[in-house]
């Protein structure tokens, strides 16, 4: 994607590649699977238009107009028509790339580009202010007002943004990072030395979940090093278009990573696993290519790390339930892997996997999508939710963040009753304390 080729109406700084959108052929293969086509059935909304637009600016045909921008910004970044695509064409990430071109081409106002940069340059980067920013809302919980506005049904008067953030946020625990000790000893025959990658929004949402991770992992026989000094791996910034502030951030994780000798850098975040993976490309022809190659040849998903090692299953204990598996795009598009979480389900005793149809379809969280585009986002949920109502499986696997917030939201606003849990959670169940 970082291809030399002229720049057209891009700006050339971070401007997508030229071959790369060229590759498209127009054979449309990939509008069956893109969730805005489906709800819009727009050519300009589906991976097939958005390319035709980036070629367009890329060939000087057309100016980076409002509407280019748009479009770059209704993209899910999903990746399905990734795996569709027989040319190899990425589209969610050549609009990634015209995100970036979007705040050269159309700034945001002074008040929201403060408040942007503030999120995306200061408080992203720094864990500990990461940290102090959801006190508020710990607060919140804490002091009984969130149980009083949902009582009393205060929520539904807020805006709609607001009211989504309101009612998908969990019951929230002290976070992660600062707790969890930095050397988890292997337990039985070691096997060797994981770093693992403590995302954000595992540490501060979802930190039960990272906890049992780590367990997991110590229980399999592996070292468990889980740095400090970990930042956010960028994935927000390149949704939101700030490869500058992502590729410091990268640099700073590899150097991190590599200073640890581990075998393995492993996480349990989806979208931070997709993420570092893609290091190698947003650093190419910046920095060192062996480092970063180095790097990327240890990350691993914990299904997919699981599954490669294989799963000491001796002192699994039957889980008797039903689950169906939610894929998360960034997993299963992202990173290609189908496969491993399902290994990974299939390898506790006792546990019935019940395929839901469309698995790979978006859940419409991705990221900030869900609360900019309220309705959107929800019909794309509402048709998973039918899906896996249709399994009647006990649980809703899944292995993402946003997902598993998406999700549960969405459970609990159609009374639907399948928990949602984290294929780690799922697999801990089996694996005595
Ligand atoms: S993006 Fe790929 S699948 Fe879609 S029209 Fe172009 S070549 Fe075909
Ligand atoms: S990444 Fe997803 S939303 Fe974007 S064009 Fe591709 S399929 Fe559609």
């Amino acid at each position: 994607m970082t291809e030399q080729s002229p720049a057209g109406n891009f700006h050339p700084e971070d401007a997508p590649g030229y071959e790369s959108i060229l590759q498209c052929m127009r054979c449309g293969f990939c509008l069956a699977v893109c969730p805005t086509y489906a709800l819009t059935n727009r050519e300009r909304s589906s991976p097939r238009g958005r390319a035709a637009l980036a070629r367009a600016v890329a060939e000087g045909k057309l100016e980076f107009t409002p509407a280019v921008r748009d479009e770059a910004f209704l993209c899910l970044d999903c990746k399905a028509c990734s795996t569709a695509c027989p040319s190899g064409v990425r589209v969610g990430t050549i609009m990634a790339f015209c995100r970036s071109q979007a705040q050269v081409f159309h700034p945001p106002s002074l008040p929201a580009g403060m408040l942007r940069d503030f999120i995306l340059k200061r408080m992203l980067p720094s864990p500990a202010l990461l940290e102090t920013s959801m006190l508020p809302a710990r607060l919140y919980q804490r002091l009984g007002l969130q149980w009083a506005v949902r009582r009393l049904g205060i929520n539904r008067f807020l805006p709609g943004a607001l009211a989504k953030m309101e009612g998908i946020l969990p019951t929230l625990a002290p976070p992660l990072r600062p707790e969890i000790p930095e050397m988890i000893p292997a337990l039985g025959k070691k096997r060797g030395r994981v770093g693992f990658f403590l995302g954000c929004a595992m540490s501060l949402v979802f930190p039960e979940v990272s906890r049992q991770t780590a367990r997991i992992l110590s229980r399999q026989g592996f070292d468990v090093v889980t740095p400090r000094e970990v930042k956010c791996c960028g994935a927000p910034h390149l949704a939101e278009g700030d490869r500058e502030t992502a590729r410091h951030l990268a640099r700073i994780n590899i150097d991190l990573f590599l200073s640890l000798d581990v075998d393995f850098i492993v996480t349990d975040c989806a979208g931070c696993g997709c993420a570092l993976k893609e290091y190698e490309e947003l650093l190419e022809g910046l920095d060192d290519h062996e480092r970063v190659g180095r790097f990327r040849a240890k990350v691993r998903d914990i299904s997919e790390f699981l599954a490669e090692t294989g799963i000491r299953t001796g002192e699994l204990r039957p889980v008797p339930m039903s689950v169906t598996y939610h894929e998360p795009c960034h997993l299963v598009h992202g990173q290609g892997l189908s496969g491993p979480p399902r290994q990974v389900i299939r390898a506790i005793p006792g546990v019935e996997l019940r395929e839901m149809k469309e698995s790979s379809w978006c859940c419409g969280m991705a990221g900030s999508f869900a609360f900019k585009e309220l309705e959107m986002s929800r019909r794309i949920l509402d048709r998973k939710l039918a899906n896996v109502r249709d399994t009647d499986a006990d649980v809703l696997v899944t292995a993402n963040p946003g997902c598993h917030l998406q999700l549960a939201w969405g459970i609990r606003e159609l009374g639907m009753r399948q928990p949602v849990l984290h294929i780690v959670e799922l697999l801990g169940k089996a694996i005595p304390q």
